[in-house]
């Protein structure tokens, strides 16, 4: 693939499934997000993937046909390189809302799909587009796909349809784009949009680094002898700062120890042996993109996601963990996703739900209620600043709903 930058800027992919997430993403990128065997087999993304497309601009070209991801122009000259972007192709499946949402305290803006040859919005682009609502994402771009399989009057009658459905939200103001990811139609009309809609953040070059583990590994394998072992790797998502080889790190809430039938969390130190980003091995790294951090952990403490959903940073600069906290709550109207839409009752002392804070995933039961503000006990414990936004799901028939939001008061 063109281009060894660092990516520096995160967008999700959201929309219903099969609407062309990933295959806008190849389009763009030339990779493929769906990359793990198990996703393979059933054909949804279940983690998050990610993928970096470099954006080129041909020289002494007008716009919007001067944004290309190929590196030769038309005219046979080379083309510039503007910023590589990182791609969260968020799945779409109906119980995956939240891998989705703990994709979104990831992204910086969002690539709304929406497929043209079906009636708007269909079950996810609703509870997506309520997410990013929800959580604040307001750059986006709507991407009108599969535009080759409907004729002009449906396109247009669709298009109207996307412009009603976001009107009042967040999405109000996005740009709709018609492209065809599948055969490559007005990829440069959207690389133009994102361009415009969806800026680089500004780092702030005093913060702590902070990386938000959304996968970590075991890489050796099995049989390998001790000598030889390489150190846990953690995957994920650096939010603020630099790091550094050499750096000393520090992941809360850390591991689980059990003392006299009591568990409890203890934070893990180690140092940063290695680094990558964008496919390389650098030895710094700044915001954007997923990286991999190889780490001197013993192995068995990063294998199988163990340490997903945490936090690292310098020893002693992270937030507090909690075990249990209490968040200021506003309630959706009614539940979004599904047929007939009922409307959402206020959360009660003792009810279960499925909270996600930054990468983190976890359930907890409600030990007072209040309106608009209620109490939780974890049953696994967080690593969070205080004003931390939370998803909050709460079990509706078969799975879990989004509900509302949270945010973490102390
Ligand atoms: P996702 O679930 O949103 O990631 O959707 P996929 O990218 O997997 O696409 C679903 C199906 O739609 C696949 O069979 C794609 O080949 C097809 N598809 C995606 N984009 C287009 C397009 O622009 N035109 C047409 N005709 N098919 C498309
Ligand atoms: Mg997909």
């Amino acid at each position: 693939m063109a281009g060894n930058q660092q990516p520096e800027v995160n967008i999700g992919l959201v929309g219903h499934v099969d609407h062309g997430k990933t295959t806008l993403v190849q389009a763009l990128s030339g990779s493929w997000t769906d990359q793990h065997s198990e996703e393979m087999k059933r054909g949804i993304s279940i983690r998050l993937g990610y993928a970096d497309a470099t954006f080129r601009q041909c020289p002494g070209v007008d716009e919007p046909e001067c944004y290309t991801v190929e590196e030769e122009c038309p005219d046979g000259s080379e083309s510039e390189p503007l910023r590589t972007v990182s791609f969260v192709d968020a799945p779409g499946h109906e119980t995956l809302m939240a891998t989705m949402l703990s994709g979104a305290s990831l992204m910086d803006g969002a690539v709304l799909v929406v497929s043209a040859n079906e009636p708007v919005p269909q079950p996810q682009t609703e509870e997506h587009l309520m997410a990013l609502d929800l959580i604040g994402i307001d750059n986006i771009v709507i991407a009108q796909n599969k535009v080759d399989l409907v004729d002009g009057e449906t396109a247009r009658s669709n298009y109207e349809q996307i412009q009603e459905f976001v009107e009042g939200t967040v999405a109000e103001d996005a740009p709709v784009v018609p492209v065809s990811a599948g055969q490559d139609v007005n990829m440069d009309l959207l690389i133009g949009a994102i361009e415009e809609e969806i800026p680089t953040p500004d780092p702030d070059p005093d913060a702590d680094a902070r990386l938000h583990v959304a996968r970590s590994f075991d890489i050796n394998k099995p049989g390998t002898t001790f000598g030889d072992l390489a150190g846990g790797v953690l995957g994920g998502s650096l939010v603020a700062g630099e790091l550094e080889i050499e750096d000393d790190l520090e992941v809360k809430p850390g591991r689980e120890v059990e003392e006299g039938g009591q568990s409890e969390y203890v934070p893990i130190e180690t140092t940063i042996r290695s680094l990558q980003a964008g496919g390389e091995n650098v030895d710094t790294v700044t915001p954007g993109g997923l990286l991999g951090v190889g780490t001197g952990l013993d192995p068995s403490l990063t294998k199988g996601d163990a340490l997903a959903g945490q936090m690292a940073g310098p020893p002693g600069s992270l937030p507090p963990t909690w075990e249990q906290f209490t968040m200021d709550v506003d309630l959706l109207e009614r539940v979004v996703g599904v047929d007939g839409g009922e409307t959402v009752d206020e959360i009660s002392t003792g009810e279960p739900l499925m909270m996600t804070v930054g990468t983190s995933t976890t359930v907890g039961a409600v030990t007072s209620a209040r309106e608009g503000e209620c109490e939780v006990k974890l049953k696994r414990p967080v690593c969070a600043d205080p004003g931390a936004k939370i998803a909050i799901n709460r079990r509706i028939g078969a799975r879990w709903r989004l509900i509302g939001l949270g945010t973490l008061t102390e």
